[in-house]
């Protein structure tokens, strides 16, 4: 019987197809996704490892939607390609150059429909006053602390997950978790790679970029992670990625671009289980709803729901991925970084401001609880 095998020379032709430039010659190529880096795009942030399971992995974390998309086309075309009687490769497109080359017309994204300013305004409209974050924060079902801090935190992370689901905390973007909270059971500092103990610690108050959570509660122990592989093709070991998670509870809907007072004003009108909303510590304001889906292909049939009715009205499609995370309220943000990729310090530090709080949210729209 005839099996598959891997054709490296198709896998690279495919892969750069669809990247639409040549990969160099260690597998590095501008990242498909890279419009939606919060911070500097480098030369080296995006790789494709052809060998096992072929996987693009992207230095930044903004992009991943499209770096999951690409790896699902990538292997899917792969598969057939290298079927017995496959397809083969497509034509080789032209050598990566000296510089990054523009973005197309066109971004790939059939299935997230751009924010849509008019739409916002409309929807908007229909909200009889304006919402401002006093407002939300004085109809909180949970009172809101005028003097936020790190017990702020504590008891935010404690109303919204189980007793004993472990969250992870991160003072680093892209560390594989610095701080765990078990919820009823106190905190952690993390070790940073399998074998270290955690020791008991409190949470960290603040960070140079802020603070962040994994969304999804996890089991805080290292996992091999198939989709991040080592330079030899080895997978390497990951504490925040899909075989993690122990539960499939939230939706984390950031708006950067939409004007601030009427993504509140819709906020308070969609029928979804929102249990917090928190500031950015900067002029966004991220809102956390509950789905809790059976799995992981339940959430993204969920999310894929709802991207054509929340992405016009200017949630963030990059952020709407199951493994996803997102700011800490009640935690400070000493800085932000530059388009030269450089943190930059604030003057004083900025809250990350817990504006609301509803453990018990059901899919009732915030006004019409307050009507
Ligand atoms: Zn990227």
């Amino acid at each position: 019987m005839e099996t598959m095998s891997e054709n490296p020379t198709i896998r690279r032709a495919i892969a750069e197809s669809l990247l639409g430039i040549a990969l160099d010659a260690d597998g590095f190529a501008p990242c498909p996704g890279r419009q939606f880096h919060n911070g500097a795009t480098g030369r080296r942030d995006f790789r494709v490892i052809l060998e096992g399971p072929p996987t693009g992995t992207c230095f930044h974390t903004s992009c991943g939607a499209l770096v999951d998309e690409f790896n699902a086309k990538l292997r899917s075309l792969i598969g057939k390609a290298e079927a017995p009687g496959g397809t083969g490769a497509p034509p080789r497109p032209p050598m990566l150059g000296g510089s990054v080359p523009p973005m197309p017309e066109a971004p790939r994204l059939p299935k997230r429909p751009p924010y849509d300013s008019a739409k916002l305004a409309d929807f908007a409209a229909r909200c009889p006053y304006p919402i401002t974050p006093e407002w939300l924060a004085a109809r909180s079902p949970v009172a809101i602390p005028a003097k936020q801090d790190i017990a702020t935190a504590e008891l935010f992370l404690t109303s919204i997950y189980q007793p004993g689901e472990r969250v992870l905390v991160f003072t680093r973007e892209f560390s594989q978790g610095d701080f765990l909270w078990n919820a009823g059971g106190g905190g952690y500092r993390l070790g940073d790679r399998p074998g270290v103990k955690a020791v008991r610690s409190p949470l960290p108050a603040g960070g140079p970029l802020g603070v962040w959570f994994l969304a999804q509660p996890v089991s805080a122990k290292w996992e091999v992670n198939t989709n991040n592989r080592a330079p030899d093709g080895s997978p390497k070991m990951g504490r925040r990625h899909g075989a993690c998670v122990t539960a499939w509870r939230f939706l984390v809907l950031e708006s950067d671009e939409a004007p601030a007072a009427a993504w509140l004003r819709a906020l308070v009108m969609l029928p979804l289980p929102i249990v917090a909303a928190y500031t950015s510590g900067g002029r966004s304001i991220h809102a956390l709803a509950r789905v809790d889906a059976s799995s992981k292909e339940t959430w993204d049939f969920l999310r894929d729901d709802l991207v054509p009715i929340l992405c016009p009205l200017g949630a963030d499609p990059a952020a709407m991925t199951a493994v996803r995370l997102t700011r800490l309220p009640g935690t400070l943000r000493h800085g932000s970084r530059g388009k030269d990729g450089k943190v930059n310090a604030y003057p004083s530090p900025r809250l990350q401001r817990l504006l609301y709080l509803n453990p018990q949210a059901t899919a009732c729209p915030i006004l019409d609880l307050h009507p």
